[in-house]
């Protein structure tokens, strides 16, 4: 049995996996924000009750919204705060009395999607969650590609390629969290989207109502979501020009966007050098619980 936990920001949820994949168990509790040793103790808790459920004992993998900095052995990059700078792996396998394995939580959505979602089968996927934020992940034979510094897969911080005159405006406009500007990111996130709005409208609306106004016929919404769609394929090219992923999948709120599947595909090709591009952009298959799900798959079939 395989037991993955996704450590989110504001609740933290334990799946039960049977080697074909069937869920066994699935529960949350809340993420006790800010405190190192409570988070520990729920993640415990969560194991336990998983093992006592299904009367098996069961790996663990665990998604985080951060990484382990090979070097130090500490997390970084989290932007659940309170694990940054902790040896959590450790930490976490003294608890359980086990070894236990921790990935980004973009890299749990690649791993997921790699060995039964939108990407069964596919021998590289590059995924990408584009939410509050934008974070993406490798897998590569339904294993997770975390790099030499644990930083494989942080496209999101890479600037947006092509950029046109507008785009280098919001560039100067919308710096990113992160200290640089430009990033892809603050163009491609559902906050890149509603911000760019924004500016076209002066008007502050969620992601979801603007594309309901575009759906109505607003031409300003319709402008945000086709330079949306320009944006995202631009960005995409680059990934292809470097890695070219047999698939690309997509999750998190604005992979709920229908039209993306239809019209960035030949946006796309342009950018990529020599013209040529068939790779498929599909929306993720398991959505919400691919974390979870990939989280638990960071024990692979085949060990
Ligand atoms: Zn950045």
């Amino acid at each position: 049995m395989r037991i993955g936990i996704d450590l989110g920001g504001t609740k933290t949820e334990v799946i039960a996996l049977a080697d074909s994949g069937e869920q066994l168990f699935r529960h949350r509790l809340p993420t006790p924000r800010n405190d190192y040793r409570q988070t520990i103790e729920t993640i415990a808790t969560l194991v336990s009750q998983a093992e006592q459920e299904t009367g098996q004992q069961g790996s663990v993998g665990v998604g985080i919204p951060g990484s382990l900095s090979p070097y130090s052995g500490l997390v970084k990059n989290a932007n659940s705060t309170w694990l940054n700078g902790q040896p959590f792996d450790k930490d976490l396998a003294q608890r359980l009395e086990r070894e236990v394995r921790i990935a980004n939580d973009a890299n749990c959505l690649a791993v997921s999607e790699a060995v039964d979602g939108a990407a069964a089968g596919a021998q590289t996927v590059f995924a990408v969650i584009i939410g509050t934020g934008c974070g993406a992940g490798v897998a590569i034979n339904g294993r997770c590609h975390t790099g030499g510094n644990g930083t494989a897969g942080e496209w999101g911080h890479n600037p947006l390629p092509w950029m046109d005159d507008d785009e280098l405006r919001f560039r100067v406009d919308v710096p990113c969290y992160c200290g640089k500007q430009g990033c892809i990111e603050t163009f491609i996130s559902g906050t890149g989207f509603a911000t760019d709005y924004q500016r076209l409208s002066g008007q502050t609306l969620a992601g979801n109502e603007i594309m309901a106004r575009a759906a109505q016929g607003d031409a300003l919404a319709g402008q945000a979501i086709r330079r949306y769609e320009q944006r995202l394929a631009k960005s995409l090219a680059h990934v292809i020009n470097i890695l070219d992923p047999d698939v690309i999948v997509l999750g998190g709120g604005m992979s709920n966007v229908e039209r993306l599947y239809q019209t960035v595909p030949a946006l796309v090709k342009p950018w990529v050098f020599g013209g040529e591009c068939e790779t498929p952009i599909r929306q993720a298959l398991h959505g919400d619980s691919s974390g979870v799900r990939g989280a638990a798959w960071l024990w692979p079939l085949e060990q």
